[in-house]
């Protein structure tokens, strides 16, 4: 019987919300046995809550956003992926704002602290939810499709493959023995150009820099678009270099795909429980995770 667990020590980030620009400080406490993974507004009136849960997920067009009632928190896909797949079931994370920083774009440093300080066992065992049928979510129009099938074992394949020529189809994969600190956190999240430009017209990724994200060029930007790059992100030296701008060094060759295992490991956390079964996600995004998380919350609470 495996038993709950949680953070050996509290564990502290700062830095801004990717969309809001808001300036946000976190920290994760440990938490007891059975309360699972929950945020605490420290900035609103009385500190309301809202627990990492699926049925709470209420946006998921640029993250994974959960709410209820007054407490409200974007972006929790990151650390709730580090923490759930490192071990942690039950953590309180008091945050002063509505938005998770987004660190460099990946789950490192998180994964780093929580390496760092350890965790410890609690008397409770672990809850399991062991998947005894096809379950499946999918949106063909996209492509999407998220799919779980029993096993013993829990473990997620992602492939990814928006018909780019600089991406192209890549794949990853997740079981018990990945080194997640290593292989899977550092990989940092992506956008393609065209769709930063439409952010940055919505006033979104206010927080961004070109530190916190990969950014897919898919074909070659005029001096125009460059100038406002420049602009937009404070750098003057900005070149695009075999389909990525040149301000970063890929961390792996599949380091999307790896993301998008970063990603749908926090999504399927929602649940609440660990999970026995297979996992091949194709295409994956928030809104297919955490339409899965839910379709299985379903069953749980029959
Ligand atoms: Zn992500």
């Amino acid at each position: 019987m495996t038993k709950q667990r949680t953070l050996a020590a509290p564990i502290t980030f700062s830095g801004k919300g990717l969309h809001t620009g808001a300036l946000v400080t976190m920290t994760v406490h440990p938490a007891q046995e059975g309360s699972g993974i929950v945020f605490r507004r420290t900035d609103l009136k009385g500190s309301p809550s809202v627990a990492a849960l699926a049925h709470n997920v209420c946006d998921t067009s640029r993250g994974t956003t959960i709410k209820d009632g007054k407490a409200k928190v974007s972006t929790i896909e990151h650390i709730v992926s580090a923490l759930w797949t490192m071990g942690v079931d039950n953590a309180l994370i008091d945050i002063d704002a509505p938005e998770v920083p987004i660190m460099d774009g990946s789950a490192r440093a998180y994964a780093a602290e929580i390496l760092r300080v350890g965790t410890t066992e609690q008397e409770a065992p672990r809850e399991y939810f062991e998947v005894t049928e096809e379950f499946l979510f999918e949106i063909p129009k996209k492509g999407v499709e998220v799919r779980i099938t029993p096993a013993e074992e829990y473990s997620v394949d992602v492939v990814v493959d928006y018909n780019s020529k600089v991406v192209g189809r890549q794949s990853s994969h997740y079981d018990g023995s990945v080194d997640y600190p290593a292989e899977i956190a550092p990989c940092r999240t992506f956008v393609f150009l065209h769709e930063i430009e439409l952010l940055l017209k919505l006033g979104l990724i206010k927080g961004g820099s070109v530190e916190s994200a990969i950014v897919v060029v898919e074909k070659p930007i005029s001096d125009g678009t460059k100038r406002r790059i420049c602009k937009t992100f404070g750098r003057e030296d900005i070149e695009v270099e075999k389909g990525y701008l040149n301000h970063l060094q890929l961390r792996f060759e599949n380091e999307i795909a790896r993301h998008k295992l970063l990603d749908i490991l926090g999504d399927l956390a929602l649940l609440g429980r660990r999970i026995k079964g297979r996992v091949e996600a194709l295409r994956p995004g928030h809104l297919a995770n955490t339409q899965m998380a839910q379709q299985l919350e379903a069953k749980l609470t029959k």
